[in-house]
């Protein structure tokens, strides 16, 4: 059931019809139930600090101007600067930014890096432009946030759509008006700007070590184990790369335009080749073509959603057939199908967990430029498998603790460190 913000009163409107936002707050409430927390700190905690809407002109190539629109909010500012990724899609709202940023804050606690959350997107669909247009816009994009964003302030990363070459324009930008070089800006740039070993691949790999985990207390096989994954872009491609070298076979993966399936196992090699050459996964020889909705109900044992939020929702929860879910995407389960998954004894790994990986490897790059001191993929890596190991046993404690599943564990865990945080300082004046 929904819940106003301020009355708390019930908004009866299946998920569907609400927007991300509204669905961050109800489950923000039923975290907070759990934990008994105070109204006051529920108004504090469910509303966002700051949020910024940009209207902005971009020069095309053919000379035209086009206006696009963008935000970039922060949720809240209390454990440290903010922190979020940029996406860009022809779908991005003020709503789902504001949604994602308060995931974020939830995720920084949940992992213990001292970050608040924020999100950034603009409304486009990038595959339109060239890539003079695309610099264009990103360029303006950063100048028209650049009063909210800063090493100390709020420092942006990938997400759907932007990469460490849109980082790299954000940094450069950023940097031009200050007038120096400042690489702690962003995370997620390039190598050789001062970007991280092991940011690229961080999401999907920190989402592999919590199925690691999570196989372990489910006393499951991993190479036993038959793997689904929706989205084959930076998590899901890598996820499901590192679930095959773990001995599972990979039978499922999809992106925007469809999905792949072969029981037997898919050729990832030669399906990266395939999308490689054709833009998508769709009619690759070495498997069946199947619907995104019918992905996610074939036979497997985990299943991976790596694209975008509300795809498990009440009408399909029921006939999800995966024994464990990962969420490396944001906000790919309505909490309907949360209920739903937990009376039929799925076991989800909830996004502000799953999907941690990415901003704790931003977190490493972050300090490392900082302190202009890079460490070694390795380094990388072992530091990133102890605090998504760390976090499990935390969170998976707090479900025993509580009762309570997965999502709501972890955000009883996030929600409580941030409230603290919020006591500690006090309200200033
Ligand atoms: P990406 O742009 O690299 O890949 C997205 C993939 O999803 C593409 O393959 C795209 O074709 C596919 N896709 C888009 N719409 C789809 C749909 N309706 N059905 C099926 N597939 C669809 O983006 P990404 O960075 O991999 O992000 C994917 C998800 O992971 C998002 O929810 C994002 O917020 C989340 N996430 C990303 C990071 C990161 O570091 N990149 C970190 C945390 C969470």
């Amino acid at each position: 059931m929904a819940v106003d913000v301020l009355t708390r009163e019930p908004v009866a409107a299946p998920a569907e019809e609400r927007n991300l936002f509204d669905v961050a707050v109800e489950q923000f409430h039923i975290a907070a139930d759990v934990l008994g927390l105070e109204d006051d700190m529920r108004q504090v905690l469910s509303h966002c600090q700051r949020e910024l809407t940009v209207n902005f002109p971009v020069e095309m190539d053919d000379g035209s101007v086009k206006v696009f629109t963008g935000h970039r909010v922060q949720h809240n500012a209390g454990p440290g600067p903010t922190k979020g990724g940029i996406r860009y899609h022809q779908d991005v709202t003020l709503a789902e930014v504001k949604a994602l940023s308060m995931w974020m804050t939830w995720k920084c606690a949940v992992v213990g890096l001292p970050f608040g959350g924020a999100k950034g997107g603009v409304r486009v669909n990038p595959k339109l432009l060239s890539r003079n247009e695309l610099q264009n816009l990103t360029r303006r994009y950063t100048a028209e946030i650049s009063m909210m964003i800063g090493p100390n302030r709020d420092i942006p990363a990938p997400d759907v759509n932007t990469n460490p070459q849109v980082m790299a324009w954000l940094m450069d930008t950023y940097s031009m008006n200050v007038g120096y070089s400042v690489p702690g800006v962003t995370t997620g740039k390039p190598l050789v700007l001062g970007g991280s070993e092991g940011r690229n691949e961080a999401t999907g790999r920190g989402c592999v070590f919590a199925i690691q985990k999570a196989v372990e207390v489910l006393d499951m096989d991993l190479e036993k184990s038959r793997v689904v994954v929706q989205g084959f872009g930076n998590a899901g491609s890598v996820a499901a790369r590192l679930m095959a070298e773990l001995g599972s076979k990979v039978v499922a993966v999809s992106d925007s335009r469809g999905g792949i399936h072969n029981p037997a196992g898919l050729d990832l090699a030669a399906l990266h080749e395939h999308k490689a050459r054709t833009g998508t996964v769709t009619d690759f020889r070495g498997g069946e073509n199947v619907t995104n909705q019918e992905l996610l109900l074939l036979d497997c044992e985990i299943l991976v959603p790596a694209a975008m939020e509300g795809q498990i929702t009440a009408a399909n929860a029921g006939e999800i057939k995966a024994r464990l879910i990962a969420e490396a995407a944001n906000g790919p389960t309505t909490p309907e199908a949360d209920t739903i998954l937990h009376d039929r004894g799925v076991f989800l790994l909830p996004d502000i967990f799953a999907n941690a990986g990415g901003v704790t490897v931003s977190y490493f790059e972050w300090v490392q430029a900082l302190q202009a001191f890079p460490w070694t993929e390795t380094e990388v890596n072992e530091r990133l498998q102890r605090i998504m190991s760390r976090s499990f046993e935390a969170v998976y404690s707090t479900a025993k603790k509580f009762d309570v599943h997965m999502r709501t564990a972890a955000l009883v865990r996030g929600i409580s460190r941030v409230a603290e945080f919020t006591r500690l300082r006090g309200i200033y004046p």
